[in-house]
């Protein structure tokens, strides 16, 4: 069993944070992640995706697991749908081609979201109009304390925004190795969200289809947000908060232009990004939209993206975080959840 000794986790996360690992290990099927329990027990453990929703703070004292579970297989089908069991260690972005190149429906809005497919449950990845539950079936996950696998049904999985059980009760406890998804045979559109409409018509699309709508997805995502592979970074950095009606109402009043999305429990959702760009580091009285603290930043097309210049460390980011977070709190009274990991 190959094992790794003090590894370093910057290839390994999109923040490109210069942090190590205790201990290092891939593994490729349950079989490999059991063998490893049973020698090394008494080590912390996390489990490692495609590290694109994860700031490491410090280095890791214990052992990062990777997990490498590969195989899209079509399990079975009926009149409108197909089922599709998923490894955990798929990457993401190639399983929603590999569904469009099959004419599977469902997931041409999440294009392009970066990591693997173990992770997508996770955080309920969502974009353009479509969360990951409105397409998933089951999923199976180890249990890394009792050593047995266990099935998930989406009500298992209390599904919210950016949200499961696996980020709640359920944190750390277990390794997701294979999800399942209910695919449409024949499509729903979903244009109307972002600029997908107008980017058809920009692309000369004159009769709907899922590449298509997948190319629009990727055209837009390219044009604005930043690509980790230029400048390091994990995508929103924040959750947009929800708030009461009488505080919406409230905020209103004060702030005619605040961002804003009715939702239809009667709650109100607010642009996360909206308000940060109207906020800023105390002294200097400017936005922290385009903001730069050594390496650490604040992306000058996205507020809601933290970067990594370059050299940053976790805690800058981090630190960077706690300032926005403060300024927002004492200018709107709301409170920002991170999205990202905070290891
Ligand atoms: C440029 C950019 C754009 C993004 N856009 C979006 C977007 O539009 N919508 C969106 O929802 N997200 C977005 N994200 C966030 C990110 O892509 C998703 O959260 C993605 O699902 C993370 O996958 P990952 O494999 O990289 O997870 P990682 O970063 O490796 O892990 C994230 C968390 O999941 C856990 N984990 C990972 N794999 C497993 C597993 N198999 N079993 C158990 N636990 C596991 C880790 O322990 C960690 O806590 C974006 C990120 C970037 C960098």
């Amino acid at each position: 069993m190959q094992i790794h000794e003090n590894f370093p986790l910057k290839p390994y996360n999109t923040f490109g944070i210069d942090a190590k690992a205790r201990f290092f290990k891939e593994f490729s099927s349950v079989e490999e992640l059991e063998e490893y329990l049973m020698l090394y027990s008494q080590y912390p453990i996390f489990i490692l995706g495609g590290g694109s929703n994860i700031l490491l703070t410090k280095d890791y004292d214990g052992t990062v697991l990777k997990n490498n579970i590969r195989g899209i297989d079509l399990q079975h089908e009926d009149a409108e749908y197909v089922y599709v069991k998923v490894g955990a260690g798929e990457n993401w972005h190639q399983f929603v081609l590999h569904c469009i190149d099959h004419n599977w429906a469902g997931v041409e809005n999440l294009s392009l979201i970066p990591g693997n497919t173990g992770a997508a449950p996770i955080q309920n990845i969502g974009a353009y109009g479509v969360e990951l539950d409105e397409v998933f079936w089951s999923l199976e996950a180890y249990h890394l304390q009792e050593r047995r696998v266990h099935t998930f049904t989406s009500t298992d999985c209390e599904f919210g925004y950016r949200d499961s059980v696996f980020k709640n009760r359920y944190k750390d406890q277990f390794a997701i190795l294979s999800v399942t998804f209910q695919l449409k045979k024949k499509p729903v559109f979903h244009v109307s969200y972002g600029a997908i409409t107008e980017e058809l018509e920009k692309m000369g699309v004159k009769e709907l289809s899922i590449k298509a709508v997948s190319q629009a997805v990727i055209n837009i995502r390219s044009s604005k947000l930043p690509d980790p592979q230029k400048i390091a970074n994990a995508g929103s950095f924040f959750k947009n908060p929800e708030v009461t009606n009488e505080k919406y109402e409230e905020l209103r009043s004060q702030f005619p232009n605040i961002i804003a999305y009715p939702l239809a429990k009667g709650t109100v959702k607010l642009a996360a990004g909206w308000m940060i760009e109207q906020c800023g580091p105390d002294k200097i009285g400017t936005s922290w939209k385009g903001y730069r603290k050594g390496d650490a930043g604040c992306h000058a097309k996205q507020a809601l993206v933290l970067v990594n210049y370059g050299h940053a460390t976790g805690k800058e980011i981090y630190d960077l975080s706690e300032e926005i977070l403060q300024s927002v709190n004492s200018k709107f009274g709301v409170t920002l959840e991170r999205e990202v990991n905070i290891i």
